[in-house]
């Protein structure tokens, strides 16, 4: 059975709802102000059941409070779904056709991209091919910077992929519309964007989820088909690691992916 709802409960939505997104140690923070300033019952480690009673409160709505992981740094991310449209059409009040028409083509770029980012100026290409409407490239770089504003998008270096919110509410709607493109991660199986990719057997995995796995590997070899890893383990440098040479694939596994 539902729990009730309390002010502490309702004060942590309104807030949730206002962000769209929240980084975990932010909503943490944001639980235990609710409960201290409306006096209910805290304890730092029952967030994910004051976020239940809520979820069980939001159904009737179809919406839900959904937790994710950026692929950036693996750190939890909290955010509000609307589970009733699932596809980019949940962007239709906010964006004209033909904006709604850029942002599918630089999804389709970005999903099916090795690394999971498109470059500004493939995308960029992309305006003045829209069947719906036209744009010139000013106009659609501004349309891109809206898009990061608005958290669709995030940008780095002129490389654009897609933000945390945007995979938090599109992972259905990405895994069923680009079923030969789109992957899971082999380690936390939701939908990899931005990944690593095993050439021997194919599995992905994201840049947060590898540095995990292989911390408590002696040698980097992939969790599907124990080949060794080839790609460059970020945040980890293999050069001062116990010597690669007994492998006899140092050239590969100094590989940029
Ligand atoms: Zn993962
Ligand atoms: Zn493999």
């Amino acid at each position: 059975m539902a729990t009730q709802m309390t002010d502490a409960h309702r004060r942590f939505l309104q807030v949730l709802m206002s962000h769209g997104i929240m980084e975990g140690s932010e909503t943490r923070k944001l639980h235990r102000q609710c409960c201290e300033i409306d006096k209910v019952y805290y304890a730092h480690d029952k967030l994910d059941d004051f976020i239940s009673t809520i979820n069980s409160h939001l159904q009737p709505l179809f919406m839900q409070i959904r937790k994710g992981m950026s692929e950036d740094d693996g750190r939890a991310h909290y955010a509000l779904v609307n589970l009733a449209e699932t596809e980019i059409t949940k962007m239709a009040s906010d964006y004209t056709e033909n904006e709604l028409e850029l942002f599918r083509k630089t999804m389709d770029l970005i999903v099916s991209s090795e690394n999971g980012f498109a470059s500004s100026t493939d995308i960029l290409n992309l305006a003045d091919q829209l069947k719906t409407k036209k744009m010139k490239k000013k106009e659609a770089e501004q349309v891109l910077k809206v898009f990061v504003e608005d958290r669709w998008l995030s940008e780095r270096n002129g490389e654009y992929t897609l933000h945390t919110r945007c995979i938090i509410e599109m992972e259905q709607y990405i895994l069923s519309n680009y079923p030969d493109v789109a992957r899971k991660c082999n380690i936390c199986h939701s939908l990899a964007i931005q990944s690593q990719l095993c050439e021997s057997c194919g599995i992905v995995m994201h840049l947060p989820c590898v540095r995990k796995y292989f911390r408590a590997q002696t040698e980097p070899r992939c969790p599907q088909c124990n080949d060794f890893w080839s790609c460059d383990i970020p945040g980890m440098n293999r050069t001062d690691s116990q010597s690669p040479s007994k492998t006899g694939r140092t050239e590969k596994s100094t590989r940029r992916c």
